[in-house]
Parts: structure tokens; sequence; C-alpha cells
């Protein structure tokens, strides 16, 4: 039997996306429960989870310590992260 193999993502051999995406996935901040979800699907890898600023923590209080965050050099638009996020907060919109 064959066995398969794990190869690692490298984020510096990328290709970047340039200007030919048609839909880009957009995060409503205050929907993000900072679950990472979207971090494990995505099959660029370039979804990170950062910690809110003190600021944002300030003005809604009710808001996850963490927040999804996407590195749009490298987005495909492929809208995987919006079809699994279990709270709805991620919106494909129309590129301008
Ligand atoms: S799956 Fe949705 S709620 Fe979870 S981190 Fe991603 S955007 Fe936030
Ligand atoms: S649209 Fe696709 S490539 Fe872009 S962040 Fe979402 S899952 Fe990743």
């Amino acid at each position: 039997m064959e066995k398969g193999a794990v190869i690692k993502h490298n984020i510096k051999k990328a290709a970047d996306t340039g200007s030919w995406r048609y839909l880009k996935p957009v995060i409503d901040k205050d929907k993000c429960a900072g679950c990472g979800t979207c971090v494990k699907h995505c099959p660029e890898g370039i979804i990170k989870l950062r910690d809110r600023s003190k600021e944002e923590l300030k003005k809604n209080g009710k808001l996850s310590k963490k927040v999804a965050e996407i590195d749009y050099s490298f987005c495909k638009g492929c809208g995987v992260c919006a079809q699994v996020c279990p709270f709805k907060a991620i919106k494909m919109e129309k590129e301008k």
C-alpha cells in the first residue's frame, strides 16, 4: 500500500494572486468569534487569528479576544472560508 505525504504549507512559495480575483472574502469583525474554523480550511493557508486591540474590546466588551485576518495578497477568492464559518461572519463580495 502506498503511503501518503503531508506537504507543509510554505507562504514563501505561494503564488501571489495579482489582480484577477473576482470575489473577495470580507470578514464582519463584529460577528467573528475567533473560532479558527476558516484558518483550518483555507486551502491557501493565509488566514490568521490576531488578538483584538484594547480599543476594539473597549468599544464592545462582548467581542471575542481573537479575530480572523486574511492576507489578500494570496487569497484566490475560492469562498471556502465563507462556506465553513459557523457564525456567517464572512461574505464574498465582488472585487471593485
Ligand atoms: S470561521 Fe468565522 S467566526 Fe471563526 S475565526 Fe473564521 S471568520 Fe471568525
Ligand atoms: S476565499 Fe479561499 S483563499 Fe481566500 S481566504 Fe477564503 S478560503 Fe482562503
